[in-house]
Formats: structure tokens, C-alpha cells, sequence
């Protein structure tokens, strides 16, 4: 079951129609896992917008385990990833696939990093963890 997390992404793509003005609330995945659980899916994708972006995506993760769904996916544009203790605690969580969308090749894309060059640079270090 794929389930969108809408809500805040920490990439502004020129693309993106995802909805970002609200989350989907804790009970609402609460009640999709569920039902995932109960027809025997073996898999969860969270997904758009930006799944490590959640404050409570450990909890969302730890749910899906608890549920025993085999393969916890998040499919995430990778930048949070660079940082090596949160990602621990991701896989510690229960995460065990990441789908990592790199929407752009130049460093300087600011279509999609208003930020600029240093965010493909922490997608690549966060696909290197
Ligand atoms: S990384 Fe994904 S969710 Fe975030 S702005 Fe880009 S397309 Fe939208």
C-alpha cells in the first residue's frame, strides 16, 4: 500500500503537485497501516512529499513493523539521509527500502534546490550512507 504523507517537503520542485498545506494525520496512516496489515499486504510505501521531513516518521516507521509489514518503504529525495545518526535510527525504526528521486544532475538547479548546489551534494552523501 502506498501511502502519501503530504504535507512539507525540503525541496520546492518546479514539478511537484504534491499537496503541502496539510500532513495526513498520524490516525490517518494509523488507520491505512492497519489496513494494510489486515489484508496482508507485505508492503508500505510513504511517500510524498517528503517522508524523513515528518517529525513523527520513526513512529509512522515503527507502526509499520509492529503491524509486520516485510518491506517498509520510504520513498524520499535523500537529503536527510546525509545525516548518518538519523538514518540509523530510520533503519532502526524498522525502514528497510528507500526509493531515492534525484529530480536533477547540476549542482546549481535552483528550479529545484532553491537552496542551490549544496543540496545535490547532501542527496549524494545521503545515497553514499
Ligand atoms: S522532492 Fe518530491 S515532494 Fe519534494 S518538492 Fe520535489 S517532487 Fe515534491
Amino acid at each position: 500500500m502506498k501511502i502519501y504523507l503530504k504535507g512539507k517537503c525540503n525541496n520546492d520542485c518546479i514539478f511537484c503537485d504534491i499537496d503541502k498545506k496539510r500532513d495526513t494525520l498520524f490516525s490517518q496512516v494509523e488507520k491505512k497501516i492497519e489496513k494494510a496489515s489486515e489484508r496482508g499486504d507485505k508492503r508500505v510505501v510513504f511517500t510524498g512529499a517528503e517522508p524523513t521531513f515528518r517529525e513523527d516518521i520513526l513512529d509512522l516507521i515503527g507502526l509499520a513493523k509492529k503491524k509486520k509489514i516485510d518491506i517498509i518503504q520510504l520513498n524520499t529525495n535523500g537529503r536527510l539521509l546525509a545525516d548518518k545518526k538519523f538514518t540509523e535510527k530510520i533503519i532502526k525504526a524498522g525502514a528497510n527500502y528507500f526509493k531515492i528521486s534525484l529530480h536533477a544532475i547540476l549542482q546549481n538547479c535552483t528550479i529545484i534546490f532553491p537552496e542551490g548546489e549544496t543540496v545535490l551534494i547532501k542527496q549524494l552523501e545521503g545515497l553514499r550512507i
